[in-house]
C-alpha cells in the first residue's frame, strides 16, 4: 500500500467541507495560528509490533507506526478518515517511541 492516503470527501455524501479544518482554516486566515500546522478531529497511532515481545525494544528495532487523521463532515457530521501516513519509529527502552521521520 502507498502512503500517504488521502481521502479528500466524506464517503457518506461525497462533501468536501469538513468542520474542524474549517474552523482551523479560519483560525489561520487570522492570522492566530501557524499555516503549517494540521488539526485532526481524531488521531490514532497504531504500533505495529506485538506489545508483548520486549526483543523489540531491547533490540531498537524500528518499526512500522500507521498516523491516521480524522475530521468530521460539515453536511452529514460523519466522522471519517482523512489522510493516513506511515512511519518508520524507534522503539527504545525505558522511554516513550520517538519518531524517525
Ligand atoms: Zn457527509
Amino acid at each position: 500500500m502507498e502512503y500517504p492516503k488521502i481521502f479528500e470527501a466524506c464517503p457518506v455524501c461525497k462533501n468536501k467541507v469538513r468542520i474542524v479544518e474549517s474552523e482551523r482554516n479560519a483560525q489561520v486566515e487570522a492570522g492566530v495560528m501557524n499555516p503549517k500546522a494540521t488539526i485532526p478531529a481524531l488521531f490514532t497511532q497504531s504500533f505495529m509490533f506485538d506489545p508483548n515481545d520486549k526483543s523489540i525494544i531491547l533490540a531498537r528495532r524500528q518499526v512500522p507506526m500507521l498516523l491516521a487523521s480524522y475530521d468530521i463532515c460539515s453536511e452529514c457530521g460523519t466522522l471519517y478518515c482523512t489522510r493516513v501516513e506511515k512511519k518508520m519509529i524507534m522503539m527504545e527502552p525505558g522511554v516513550k517511541a520517538k519518531g524517525q521521520g
